[in-house]
């Protein structure tokens, strides 16, 4: 990973990337922010309801990449996301709980809802989280990969717990993003 060095290569930022996370509620967008941003996990559930977000700087292909992402903190109960929330974003990590069937079921309604309101080019991952939970998969890996192919999308599976694939599926989405945004520029 020798692209993918934290902290800054010098003082600019040259990028800054706006990614959203999305899926229902108590899947692990949290805890993935967490874990990403702040190498930190917890068992407690988040009391705040409102829109956030963390950034974090990491250095792609020895440009300074900023990136912000946001966490629904708790609108995704009442289906009540705002555009606000999507207006911006170049990324979206949506993630269904690899436990809970239903999760999984409503990943279609969230990507339409995402691509009602996001940019058209945007880079979308699925994550199948709690990847931990092994003995409790209600989601077959072949499953999510086949809807994953059929819709375009990037795939992994994670757990924030245990911090499986979280960095690789965050940096696998801004080195996408890199490479259309740099080829824009050219
Ligand atoms: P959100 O509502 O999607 O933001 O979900 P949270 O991040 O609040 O997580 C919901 C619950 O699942 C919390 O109790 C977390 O501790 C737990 N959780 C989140 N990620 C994982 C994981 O990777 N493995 C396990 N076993 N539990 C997780």
């Amino acid at each position: 990973m020798s692209n993918f060095q934290q902290g800054n290569y010098n003082n600019k930022i040259d990028y800054v990337f706006k990614i959203v996370l999305i899926g229902d509620s108590a899947v692990g967008k949290s805890q993935l922010l967490a874990r990403f941003a702040r190498d930190e996990f917890s068992l407690d559930s988040k009391a705040t309801i409102g829109v956030e977000f963390q950034t974090k700087t990491l250095v792609i292909h020895h440009k300074n990449v900023k990136a912000q992402i946001w966490d629904t903190a708790g609108q995704e109960r009442y289906r009540a996301v705002t555009s606000a929330y999507y207006r911006g974003a170049v990324g979206a990590m949506l993630v269904y709980d690899i436990t809970k069937r239903q999760s999984f079921d409503n990943v279609a309604r969230w990507l339409e809802e995402l691509r009602g309101h996001a940019d058209k080019n945007i880079i979308i991952m699925l994550v199948g989280n709690k990847s931990d939970l092994e003995t409790l998969r209600a989601v077959p890996t072949e499953d999510a990969k086949e809807f994953a192919e059929k819709e375009g999308l990037c795939f992994m599976e994670t757990s924030a717990l245990e911090s499986t694939n979280v960095e690789l599926a965050f940096l696998t989405v801004l080195t996408e993003i890199y490479r259309i945004v740099s080829k824009k520029a050219l």
